[in-house]
């Protein structure tokens, strides 16, 4: 048992602040990882407010974690003493079901156990990435093959690349029109995604300021969506909308803009409902609304080898963990350029 360093929340409403906690023994299927960065995923604020009513505190967050392995147990086969690996949103999972077995973990049908809040559905608390170190079994990390000065930006691959990967994945493919709405941490790994994926990106956005960012990112237009001119200019046009907006909002103007079975699939999780959409909307094409969870080990795996070799990495600020509370005001405020990132060595 070793003591880690980390930035806590203690309940929904005060500031996150300074915490030591115990991370567990090794097991032999372990491997214990000093922390070097972690990205600041809008889930981590959602879960340290308690906006989505789960949270037990002290509550550490993080799931976009990046660091070097320092120790393993005897029955570690893939990792040694000082690769660098990730981690994402899960740290276990049952292994048997049918989910699992078919590499979905993150729909396991008895929960997985998040990295940090988890599992929610009962047993002991985990404690997340913004800390000095995590131990974690070795099915659930992740090798990283991007070069070393790259860790930071490499962080948030963990959470909001693979969670914009899966569904474009999934739902879109090279050649196809394909909406982004929101350009924030999700969004803009989308935006680089789905151009490297060789697809016609259309952001769409809240943020005035953020238009010629979208087009440096790989988006080939920008739309306003406050302006009801320029979302015209896309109905019935796109094969795909990955929606990433973590705030609700009216969904139907993005719906209108799908072609006949086209689908829009939601990833942001806003604490409130989205307005019901109309149903003419879909009806009326056979257009489709869908969600998505995070994505499996394998395909996490495969999407950062993917980025490692397209040059793929995240647009960071890296900041102090003791500026983890502005980095959260600025989220709510859409003021995200476009993660942040947490260098460890400054939780002292
Ligand atoms: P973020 O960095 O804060 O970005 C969200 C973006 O949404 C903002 O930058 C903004 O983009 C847009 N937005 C915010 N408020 C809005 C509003 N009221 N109306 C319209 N647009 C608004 O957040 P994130 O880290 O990307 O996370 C986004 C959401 O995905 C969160 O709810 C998070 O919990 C969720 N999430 C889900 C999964 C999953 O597995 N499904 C995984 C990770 C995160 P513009 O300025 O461009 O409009
Ligand atoms: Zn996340």
């Amino acid at each position: 048992m070793r003591t880690a360093k980390v930035y806590a929340a203690y309940d929904a409403v005060s500031a996150l602040r300074p915490h030591v906690i115990e991370r567990r023994h090794l097991a032999t299927d372990d491997i214990d990882i000093d922390i070097l960065y972690c990205g600041v995923c809008h889930s981590d604020l959602h879960t340290a407010r308690n906006e989505w009513k789960n949270t037990m505190y002290p509550c550490v967050p993080g799931h976009e974690i990046v660091g070097k392995v320092c120790a393993v147990g005897s029955a570690v086969s893939r990792f040694k003493v000082g690769d660098y690996v990730g981690v994402g949103c899960m740290v276990d999972s049952c292994g048997h079901c049918a989910s699992c077995a078919d590499g979905e973990e993150q729909y396991c049908e008895h929960g997985f156990t998040g990295t940090y809040n988890g599992p929610v559905f009962g047993g002991e608390n985990t404690y997340g990435g913004y800390a000095q170190s995590i131990v974690v079994k070795e099915r659930f990390v992740l090798a990283i093959r991007h070069d070393p000065g790259q860790l930071a930006a490499v962080a948030p691959l963990l959470c909001a690349g693979i969670t914009t990967w899966s569904p474009l994945k999934r739902w879109a493919r090279s050649g196809q029109k394909v909406g982004v709405v929101g350009l924030g941490g999700l969004g803009h790994m989308a935006v680089k995604l789905a151009n490297a994926m060789g697809m016609e990106v259309v952001l769409f956005t809240t943020s005035e300021s953020k238009i010629a960012d979208a087009k440096r990112l790989g988006a080939h237009h920008v739309c306003i969506s406050s302006r009801p001119e320029e979302m015209a200019r896309f109905g019935n046009q796109l094969d795909f909308i990955l929606n990433t907006v973590a705030a609700p909002h009216i969904l139907d103007g993005y719906l209108n803009l799908l072609k006949r079975d086209g689908t829009m699939t939601l990833v942001g999780a806003p604490s409130e409902p989205h307005p019901s959409p109309a149903v003419f909307n879909l009806i009326f094409k056979r257009r489709q609304l869908a969600g998505s969870l995070i994505g499996g080990i394998k395909e996490t795996q495969e999407m950062l080898d993917f980025c490692a070799e397209h040059g793929i990495t995240s647009d960071i600020e890296q900041i102090a963990a003791g500026q983890i509370n502005e980095a959260y005001e600025r989220m709510l405020k859409s003021d995200v350029k476009y993660r942040f990132v947490i260098d460890m060595s400054t939780l002292v």
